[in-house]
């Protein structure tokens, strides 16, 4: 089979599409012919090394992806051979308190595809049976690859961890990135007034046509001092930050009393500092947020399903070229996920 991979940690150019053997199930596994596999920012931190994960090389990328399954090992489950399916990103162990208490998102024994076990920059790849879930044939594979990380975070970060509900107002940092665009859909479900930042006018437009209500260009204003003036100074009831740096530490001036700010990312500054006073002052609420768990992903998908949730894709490319593909994530010059088809 084909398979995008690396043999060693750098740039887009490591990346190279080579045959390698096709793998076989074992008793209670499935091999999906993957027809679909979104690239996620994590991606390019494990290619380059800066995620510091131990990989064994050659590493095949690809944490959430889509397909149909090609072969069963042993007895097989409600899905057979040929059924179309996407498979949940993370194995869980099942039996640790996280997993029995249904937030597996936190197990801490469980592997992810694409980082410690081989992902989706393939034609094919080995799933436990217990990681198929059934795709309905009104969503494309496309659609498939593109909406299980993005809007299940999403719904974690906005619904889960920052309690969000109908007539909160919320503010979405970088509402053009993967998890931003996913960001403001599940926002306007959830019935809140949306803030959106963005770098670029077009963006925010495209923000806007999905639901966003006031739009904020902070290559060109200051993003707190809008909220605050759109709220009559009263600022947000959630934000939503995935930014780190300094977009961090402003987030904290446009949170209303008793706000909550949901931190998910922190490209631009790992390490920040912060007055403490106005902290207590406003009683306010710094949350973490890490992924979906398996019940909220089945959730999202459910809804992309119905036609209630729409991916945003800006770009699909052929397997062979994953590193033009890495590229194009890094630019930052996209609005909404980039695919491989392999
Ligand atoms: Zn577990």
């Amino acid at each position: 089979m084909k398979v995008s991979w690396f043999h060693k940690h750098g740039g887009p150019e490591v990346l190279v599409c080579e045959e390698t053997r096709q793998p076989t199930p074992g008793a209670g596994e499935a091999v999906v012919r993957v027809r679909a596999v979104g690239i996620n920012h994590v991606d390019l931190d494990v290619r380059s090394g800066t995620s510091r994960i131990p990989l064994t090389f050659p590493h095949i990328l690809g944490r959430e992806f889509a397909g149909e399954v090609a072969a069963i090992g042993g007895e097989a489950g409600p899905l057979k051979e040929g059924d179309r399916v996407w498979v949940s990103c993370r194995i869980p162990c099942a039996t640790c308190e996280f997993c029995l208490t249904g937030r597996d998102n936190l197990c801490e024994r469980g592997g992810y595809f694409g980082m410690d076990l081989p992902g989706g920059y393939a034609e094919y790849v080995k799933v436990p049976l217990s990681s198929l879930q059934s795709l309905p044939s009104q969503v494309s594979f496309q659609d498939a690859a593109a909406s299980q990380i993005a809007f299940g975070t999403a719904w974690h970060v906005l619904i889960n961890r920052g309690g969000l509900r109908a007539g909160h107002t919320v503010l979405i940092q970088a509402a053009g990135s993967g998890i931003g665009s996913a960001a403001v859909q599940v926002a306007r479900l959830a019935g809140a007034t949306i803030f959106a930042t963005a770098s670029s006018d077009q963006k925010l437009q495209r923000a806007k046509a999905l639901g966003a209500h006031h739009l904020i260009n902070y290559s060109k204003e200051n993003f707190a001092e809008r909220v605050l003036d759109l709220t009559g100074g009263k600022g947000v009831d959630v934000i939503m930050e995935h930014i780190g740096g300094e977009v961090f530490t402003r987030s904290l001036e446009c949170l209303k009393m008793d706000g909550v700010i949901v931190t998910v990312g922190a490209h631009a500054g790992e390490v920040v500092s912060f007055d403490i006073i106005p902290f207590f002052r406003k009683q306010l609420r710094l949350v973490g947020s890490k992924n979906a768990s398996t019940t909220e992903l089945r959730t999202v998908m459910g809804m992309v399903a119905e036609g209630r949730l729409k991916p945003v894709i800006h770009a699909a490319f052929p397997l062979a070229d994953a590193a033009e593909a890495h590229r194009v994530v890094d630019s930052r010059e996209i609005f909404g996920k980039v695919l491989l088809l392999p």
